[in-house]
């Protein structure tokens, strides 16, 4: 079994505009924008990051946004709600903040025992806040939010699955502990995790295969500490029969990818180097940080790519 991985390191959506997707993370959600930089492997588009202070690992939301992309079509074979934990109390001042900040669908509920308040992002993307009482995690405060009601990080991703058991299993594989079960859903628990420990798998076993686009989640990342606890990960993968990439260098972190027995892509990535490797802690999110391989790009890119404000 897997004992290296750590909870959830990022979560990677795409959007249909970067202007609207920058504005809902950072003025709404009152995340910091850690990071801008391109697809790195089709450059003429942002990723943006947003995360806390530093982006650490286990509370960075990051985004393609294709310009005008066609809004995806919820299903099964992917991850449904991505959510974020907030200090217990506080869910009636975000339901407040979201209702007066024009978000749709905001709806107030309780699973596991948590209250929850679920919402749409701009192009139809699942969240959740959900209250969570001493979560340690520092929050960014540069924002309008402050330190007693901001976001800490991941609370947890949710799949949906017609079929949950073979990702279970392989859940456990990973270290996760099966921590309770509700109706359709079970969740999964990692011990001594981030803070961004929780995994729900969603048994649909009528609903239609989703249609990835502009406000689906294309992966999810787990995070180990560093490449050694990378490469242990990818050989006992590998060794159960997953088809696991190489190592790649994604400047930030380094990343293996496969695929999940329901369709998930997943990802693993490593705590080092981390958002600080090209740029200062107090300026990040700030210049355009371009791969040395695309440096070459910059002047038509900073002519093309839209300005984010
Ligand atoms: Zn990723």
């Amino acid at each position: 079994m897997i004992k290296e991985i750590n909870g959830l390191h990022h979560v990677t959506s795409m959007a249909s505009d970067a202007v609207e997707n920058n504005a809902f993370f950072t003025d709404v959600l009152g995340l910091r924008r850690v990071k801008k930089t391109v697809n790195f492997d089709a450059p003429d588009v942002y990723h943006l990051y947003y995360g806390n202070e530093r982006g650490e690992a286990g509370t960075v939301m990051t985004y393609f946004p294709f310009p005008n992309m066609m809004k995806g079509k919820a299903g099964v074979g992917e991850v449904g709600t991505t959510a974020f934990s907030v200090p217990d109390g506080t869910l009636d001042h975000w339901l407040n903040r979201l209702f007066e900040m024009g978000v749709s669908d905001v709806e107030k509920s309780q699973t596991f025992g948590e209250n929850r308040l679920n919402f749409s992002g701009p192009d139809g993307d699942g969240f959740a806040l959900v209250e969570v009482n001493e979560d340690a995690r520092a929050p960014w405060t540069g924002g309008d939010v402050g330190a007693d009601t901001a976001i800490r990080g991941f609370h947890s991703a949710s799949m949906r699955l017609r079929d949950g058991g073979a990702s279970a299993e392989l859940l456990k594989f990973m270290g996760y502990e099966l921590f309770d079960t509700s109706g359709d859903v079970s969740r999964f628990v990692i011990p001594n995790g981030n803070g961004a420990d929780f995994i729900d798998v969603e048994t649909l076993p009528s609903i239609e295969r989703a249609q990835q686009g502009a406000g689906s989640v294309h992966h999810i990342a787990f995070a180990v500490e560093d490449r050694a606890a990378q490469l242990a990960v990818r050989s006992a993968l590998l060794d159960t029969g997953y088809q696991v990439t190489p190592v790649i260098d994604r400047d930030y972190f380094w990343a293996i990818y496969f695929r999940t027995p329901g369709g998930v892509l997943f990802e693993i990535a490593t705590n080092e180097p981390g958002f600080g490797r090209d740029e200062h802690v107090s300026e990040l999110g700030q210049g355009l940080q371009l791969p040395t391989q695309h440096e070459h790009l910059r002047s038509e890119l900073e002519k093309t790519l839209r300005p984010l404000v």
